[in-house]
């Protein structure tokens, strides 16, 4: 049996203004708590690079936006930043990292809406080191299934109880077609809609590059960069990781584009990529089992893209 991996755990309590430090050996959570019986609640989970939160405002931003959804009464901001800065330390305290390249912690958030009765949500603050599997397939790639995710791209309007944009705790269908996907011998899924969409991966944003060759006027060619994601209104998480990466690929001279896309997009481009807070950019090898791009450029295009990712705080 191996060792589970070191966990340190905060808990928002307004009796400790920087969080109060939990034993995650010990029982911490009620039985009754909403979050673990129905799953009531949202998350996110954030990376934290030699000790710095990467992206911390966004995650912030959309931790309050998942709970506004849920009507969840959410704790502020400058709670939950001291409540991280507490947990990150301690963490890097008690178990430092072997070296600076393996200093990368995951920072997780949970808001659930707490014991029934109570009225006050149940607010912690999880850090853990990041998984291996993870690690290597940023460098490795991935290949990857595409699977029906079971609704149409216009649910999210259509429907807002249905939650889309909003990251709940209810992840079970998500890991579902994680283990449905290992046991085709894939590593991950791309989910589609049932009008034919490309949507999001279990944990992560869809992205797809184009290169195009054109005349330059000047007897030359010019060779634009394209950067694609899928429609954020067809019932997707908003990734921070993609919002941020377009920024930095923006002012870097690609072209963006948003969706809508279909499965035939994605096997004819230069390269697609699974991106997420955690894994970064896991650049696709196979999609059902169909070569995606050439290695080369993939490989050229999926360094360009980690070098402004990379610069992004
Ligand atoms: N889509 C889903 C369903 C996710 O769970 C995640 C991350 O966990 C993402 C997309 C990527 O979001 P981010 O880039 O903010 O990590």
């Amino acid at each position: 049996m191996t060792s589970p991996a070191p966990v340190v755990l905060v808990f928002l309590d307004p009796a400790f203004p920087n969080g109060r430090l939990a034993d995650a050996s010990k029982p911490q959570l009620m039985a009754t708590d909403q979050g673990a019986i129905r799953g009531d609640g949202v998350f996110e989970s954030m990376l934290a690079v030699g000790g710095s939160v990467r992206k911390l405002q966004a995650h912030l931003d959309r931790l309050d936006s998942s709970a506004l959804a849920l009507d969840l009464e959410n704790p502020g901001q400058d709670r939950w930043r001291k409540a991280i800065e507490t947990g990150v330390a301690e963490h890097r305290m008690q178990h430092p990292a072997p070296s600076p390249a393996d200093d990368e912690l995951v920072v997780k958030l949970v808001v659930t809406r707490g014991v029934e009765g109570a009225g006050s949500p149940t607010c912690w603050v999880q850090v853990s080191p990041v998984g291996a599997a993870g690690r290597r397939q940023r460098e490795t790639g991935i290949d990857v299934i595409l699977l029906d995710r079971g609704h149409d791209s216009g649910v999210a309007e259509r429907a807002p109880w249905l939650l889309m944009g909003a990251k709940t705790l209810s992840y079970a269908v998500n890991m579902a077609a994680l283990r449905y996907a290992h046991k085709q011998g894939a590593d991950d899924v791309i989910f589609t809609s049932s009008d034919g969409r490309v949507l999001e991966g279990p944990t992560s944003t869809v992205l797809l590059a184009h290169l195009e060759t054109s005349d330059d006027g000047a007897g030359g060619n010019r060779t634009t960069r394209r950067l694609v994601t899928p429609r954020l209104d067809s019932g997707i998480l908003p990734g921070t990781s993609q919002g941020a990466l377009f920024n930095a690929a923006r002012a870097a001279g690609w072209e963006l584009g948003y969706g809508p896309l279909e499965p035939q997009d994605l096997l004819e481009a230069d390269a697609v990529w699974l991106i997420s807070s955690i894994r970064l950019l896991a650049p696709v090898n196979h999609i059902d089992g169909k070569e995606i791009g050439t290695p080369a450029i993939q490989k050229q295009l999926t360094a360009e893209l980690n070098e402004l990712f990379a610069g992004i705080q």
